[in-house]
């Protein structure tokens, strides 16, 4: 965690008070709170009454998708559009409504290098016309890093409403709510230096979805439970610090995910890089590493003190291809020979040395241990 998170987060672990509580100690804490909104507010650039705070991106998600269709649904609207290589958090809810609710899923594509293709958005938007309740397309993505061009989603989405999972890009990549103009927009703490088990959906403003959590009414009624004050003033000062830093931090990092490529590449020259290397998040990389097995990959790495993941962490436990992957082209076999990098500005340049000094003999290794021909 960013150190101002921690500080953020010990001082207000000490204050008592519901946020909720009209008593003063309560307005003390509900203060702080929408202090803490108008944080977040202005590192993404909405209004501080268009965040809803949630405990996860996982359960923001849920609510932009489910929320969103819900209300479509009231005007006769059960098309949702989606690319084919979202986050098994916008995936799973959708394949849910499809499965539930009577939703009918189109998938946009992508390209070899992560992209959607937006010739198909296009077409399904017109085919869809006065169908479609949502359009859901992450802007960056967690296990190759590419970028979507957002705005061009929008203008062609034109009324419909938009959501935009931006866990994994914000505070790494300039991202503004107002200037993309999107209806909905995801990001969580824990992406960018804050504690974990907090998280927001950005929701324009006046937009009244149907929530999934029912109770005590907090968050315009969107999202009923306790504030967790505490997560949430730490989440708007790592937001904070991230958005200062952010220029210099996505160069340096952009830096160290060059040298990792050319290390790696030097000791493995068959090694390929997925994606795209410029219109990418800075720090995270995918590599294929022909013939070998990507888990066996990772525990020898792991035996020399490096941390890397086989495909996205959040899924991590169990052993499944890559969606991603396949839906950029890879072979099965491939994906289970893919390792995914995750750097930040504290990695340093003698990290990335070792790495690249123990890279070849632990491919050599996973390559003869694998059985793949
Ligand atoms: N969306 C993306 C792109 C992610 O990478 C993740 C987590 O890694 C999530 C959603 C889920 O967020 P959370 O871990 O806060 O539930």
């Amino acid at each position: 965690m960013a150190e101002a998170a921690v500080i953020a987060l010990n001082t207000q672990l000490k204050k008592l008070g519901n946020a909720s509580s009209l008593h003063s100690a309560g307005r003390s804490v509900r203060k702080d709170l929408e202090a803490a909104r108008e944080g977040i507010a202005k590192a993404i650039t909405c209004e501080a009454s268009e965040v809803i705070f949630t405990a996860t991106g996982t359960e923001a998600n849920n609510l932009a998708v489910k929320g969103l269709y819900w209300k479509g649904v009231k005007e006769n609207k059960k098309v949702i559009i989606t690319s084919t290589f979202e986050h098994h958090a916008v995936m799973d809810p959708i394949v849910w409504l499809a499965e539930h609710e009577g939703a009918q899923v189109v998938g946009i594509n992508v390209d070899s290098k992560g992209f959607i293709k937006l010739d198909e958005l296009k077409q399904a938007v017109s085919e869809h016309a006065g169908e479609v309740a949502l359009i859901s397309i992450m802007h960056a993505n967690n296990e190759v890093g590419s970028i979507q061009d957002i705005a061009q989603v929008v203008a062609i989405a034109g009324q419909i409403p938009v959501h935009a999972d931006c866990v994994q890009s914000f505070g790494k990549v300039e991202l503004s709510f107002k200037k993309l103009g999107l209806t909905a927009a995801t990001i969580s703490a824990h992406k960018l230096g804050g504690p974990l088990g907090v998280a927001a959906l950005i929701l324009k403003k006046g937009l009244d979805i149907e929530p999934v959590l029912h109770g005590g009414g907090q968050e315009r009624d969107l999202r009923s439970g306790t504030f967790n004050a505490p997560s949430i003033v730490s989440f708007a000062a790592a937001a904070t610090d991230a958005q200062a830093n952010r220029k210099v931090r996505e160069q340096t990092v952009r830096g160290l995910k060059r040298e990792l490529i050319q290390s790696i590449k030097k000791s493995v020259p068959e090694a390929q890089v997925n994606g795209d290397l410029e219109k990418s998040l800075p720090g995270i990389v995918s590599i294929t590493f022909p013939k070998t097995d990507s888990e066996g990959l990772l525990l020898l790495l792991d035996a020399e003190g490096i941390a890397c993941s086989t495909g996205s962490a959040c899924s991590a436990g169990v052993q499944r291809p890559s969606h991603v992957l396949m839906a950029m082209g890879l072979s099965e076999d491939e994906t289970t020979s893919t390792l995914r990098f995750s750097l930040s500005h504290l990695n340093t340049i003698n990290e990335i040395a070792r790495l690249g000094s123990v890279i070849a003999s632990v491919v050599a290794r996973s390559k003869a241990a694998s059985g793949k021909k």
